[in-house]
């Protein structure tokens, strides 16, 4: 659960150990791009903060699964993180604040940190994977996975170098 109720934290702090499936709906369709495996492990704490306003201090994580921006393979990578977030009614001083989210009257007396967890998640996935630090990737000619031997393609020349020994060529 990642759903708290206001009057409860008005009274006492609540202790943050909960899981956000990666199936749950505050996924959007968009979000696929940089998936979490297996869902996100949220921890920390929630407690009041004065006045109207929640303050959360936790860590989150998961894992993501991307293909290898070199050879395509399915590539995973550990993503941990911090996240503080402040929330705060609509309106006041805070709206600027990145990390502040609204105190919305529509959510009732609950507070509900999955967009907070989804927003930090999607913010500290790395843009791209590889699958390891040395992949070879795959030949620009013939598009073999160049990580399971060389596939005889010749080597790759500079278009550059081979239009000026075409010239040299030609001189001659
Ligand atoms: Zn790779
Ligand atoms: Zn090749």
């Amino acid at each position: 659960m990642l759903s708290f109720d206001i009057r409860s934290l008005d009274r006492e702090a609540a202790t943050v150990d909960a899981v956000l499936p990666a199936t749950d709906d505050v996924w959007m369709a968009e979000d696929i791009l940089r998936p979490a495996l297996e869902g996100i492990r949220v921890t920390g704490r929630l407690s009041a903060a004065g006045s109207g306003r929640y303050y959360f201090s936790g860590h989150l994580s998961g894992e993501t699964q991307q293909e290898c921006r070199r050879c395509l393979t399915p590539a995973q990578s550990p993503v941990v993180a911090e996240v503080h977030v402040l929330f705060a009614e609509p309106g006041g001083e805070d709206d600027d604040d990145p990390d502040v989210f609204p105190l919305e009257g529509a959510q009732g007396d609950v507070i509900d940190l999955r967009p907070a967890v989804r927003e930090q998640w999607l913010l500290e996935v790395p843009p791209f994977l590889e699958c390891r630090p040395d992949c070879k990737g795959l030949c620009k000619r013939c598009g073999a996975d160049l990580n399971a031997g060389d596939c005889g393609c010749a080597p790759e020349t500079d278009a550059r170098w081979e239009a000026l020994r075409k010239l040299r060529n030609d001189a001659q």
